[in-house]
């Protein structure tokens, strides 16, 4: 395996496309295209806020970590608006996470609600899929380990709803973007990401359930939580458009310009922001289900969502190769150290037998 001799991405990967200087292809497209529209757009936005008679002019969706939380300093600190947040939490979330967004809402003086599925049912849907990807490894039952997680798109969009606020705002930054997502992974070698999402992996899905016996009962033991997952995969699908016409979803860093330093910078320093001492990296590293999603892609690409994010922050200048690269390789040793503990925290440790650390060790 090569890796581009600009970003980290490797030759094997599909659609990397190798040049003869060993440049892949997202580096000659600039991948992902992000310009912020800036933040004259997003008050412009804002501008006759107050009017509605809701209580607040925007629901924030936090997650406790640093896009999220710099989202919300800046719509109340420079924007000046009226805000409420919310967090989801599920059984595979960190302390720390709730603990930052509570505390960022008590400096902000802005009300936190924190919603979840009943039961344990995002664990069990999680373990459903994640046991049929073992069966069958494919992006499809990888995708689908996440599906309970799209909830927090419905679960916040009520609070919204049910409170009379405009706004509901999201922080995933397009420099998140992985051209192998898992919604667009075809598995086919001519041509690898499909763009259009709902119909295709809709028969995917129906594909799955026809080739694996476990995926098939995955999906009927938690048919509510994976429907409306999958209705609900994006803040903006057509799903939650219809169901709640009257809220506008805002994706603030299509405004705002991700700067990982400035936000860092900005929430430690302001909001008392803080991460434990022995995480050293604080991009999804507050779910143990993250865990699994990295490991099923590496295991089957060698590849993992952390190598398209460093490589899209080589690409757009943030970081160097070098530190990318070790970045990647105390990521890769991260989730190695991380992933027998994490079935034993879900109580599976039945899988441990199926399970290959091994595969996260990577060459230069
Ligand atoms: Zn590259």
């Amino acid at each position: 395996m090569r890796r581009c001799e600009k970003c980290l991405m490797p030759d094997n990967l599909p659609g990397s496309d190798f040049d003869a200087a060993n440049i892949c292809s997202w580096c000659r497209t600039d991948y992902p295209p992000y310009e912020a529209k800036g933040e004259n757009a997003l008050a412009n936005k804002f501008r006759g806020l107050g009017a509605h008679g809701g209580k607040a002019d925007c629901l924030v969706g936090l997650s406790g970590g640093k896009d999220s939380t710099y989202a919300l300093y800046r719509l109340v600190k420079h924007y000046r608006l009226k805000a409420e947040a919310f967090i989801y939490t599920h059984g595979g979330s960190k302390d720390f996470s709730l603990r930052n967004a509570r505390t960022s809402c008590e400096k902000l003086g802005v009300p936190l609600h924190e919603v979840s599925l009943p039961a344990d049912k995002h664990k069990k849907a999680f373990l459903h899929y994640f046991r049929a990807w073992l069966g069958h490894p494919n992006a499809v039952s990888a995708g689908m380990t996440c599906v309970a997680c799209k909830h927090l798109h419905i679960l916040g969009s009520q609070i919204a709803a049910r409170r009379g606020i405009p706004y509901v705002v999201w922080s995933s930054t397009p420099l998140e973007y992985s051209p192998f997502l898992a919604i667009k992974y075809t598995g086919d070698k001519q041509n690898p990401y499909k763009r259009d999402g709902m119909l295709h992996s809709a028969l995917q899905m129906g594909r799955e359930v026809i080739r694996s016996l476990k995926f098939a009962r995955g999906l009927l033991a938690e048919p509510h939580t994976s429907i409306f997952g999958c209705l609900a995969v994006f803040p903006n699908s057509s799903y939650l458009r219809f169901r709640f016409p009257n809220l506008t979803p805002l994706m603030f860093y299509a405004y705002e310009k991700w700067d990982p330093q400035l936000i860092l910078d900005t929430i430690c320093t302001e909001l008392d922001w803080q991460l434990p001492s022995e995480i050293k990296e604080d991009w999804h590293t507050d779910c143990v289900f993250n865990i699994f999603k990295e490991y099923m892609f590496q295991k089957m690409l060698g590849v993992s969502y952390t190598d398209a994010h460093l490589s899209n922050q080589v690409r757009k200048g943030y970081l160097t190769r070098a530190e990318a690269w070790q970045k990647l390789l105390e990521s890769k040793q991260f989730y190695a150290a991380s992933l027998l503990p994490a079935l034993k925290f879900l109580g599976a440790e039945d899988l441990i037998p199926q399970i290959d650390p091994g595969c996260f060790e990577v060459q230069a």
